[in-house]
């Protein structure tokens, strides 16, 4: 199995897009089971592949407040020993604390993958591409999804990609 972290500032969809992707799987968020890195958030499991979404250890709360701080916390902590770094936007709002992280990201080993979200609210879909070429010419990502977590758009690709990169065979839950 893997272990994927979600990252992103807040209001860009990430519990959303958690949600969407374990909601039919089997979830075991409430009884916060620990690995000896992480929390985990939930496993999304299918017939071969075991995706663990995890936390990043010593992010709290508090550390919110700086939102600059926050993120670029997570940002490290996910990079040490996290598999894949989900980077999530929000497709209508581009922000200076988004370019933050992303340079912050531009040094990891893992493998990163930028969910552009919320591309339901574009009404002309012929400005995001543009705009995503903008980003891509500065940052690089070894995937890039433009896609709605509310509704479900793209998400299939996304965790097809995952699990190509995942190592095999190395179940949390065998
Ligand atoms: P988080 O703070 O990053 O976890 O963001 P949330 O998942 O709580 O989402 C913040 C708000 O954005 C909520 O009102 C969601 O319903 C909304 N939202 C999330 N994803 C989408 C999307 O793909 N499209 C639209 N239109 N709204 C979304």
């Amino acid at each position: 199995c893997g272990y994927v972290a979600v990252l992103g500032r807040p209001n860009v969809g990430k519990s959303t897009l958690m949600n969407h992707i374990l909601g039919q799987k089997v979830s075991i968020t409430s009884r916060k089971p620990q690995t000896t890195r992480h929390r985990i958030l939930g496993i999304y499991t299918d017939d071969d592949a075991q995706i663990l979404f995890v936390d990043t250890p010593g992010i709290h709360k508090k550390e919110a407040r700086s939102i600059n701080r926050y993120m670029n916390r997570a940002a490290s902590s996910s990079m040490v020993d996290v598999d894949v770094i989900i980077f999530v936007v929000d497709g209508t709002q581009w922000t200076e604390d988004d370019e933050l992280v992303l340079e912050k990201l531009q040094q990891t080993n893992c493998k990163t993958i930028l969910f552009v979200n919320k591309v339901d609210k574009i009404q002309d879909k012929e400005q995001l591409l543009p705009h995503l070429a903008k980003i891509t010419e500065r940052f690089e990502f070894d995937a890039v999804f433009p896609g709605s977590a509310l509704r479900g758009d793209n998400l299939e690709p996304l965790i097809s990609q995952i699990k190509d990169w995942l190592p095999k065979g190395d179940l949390f839950f065998p």
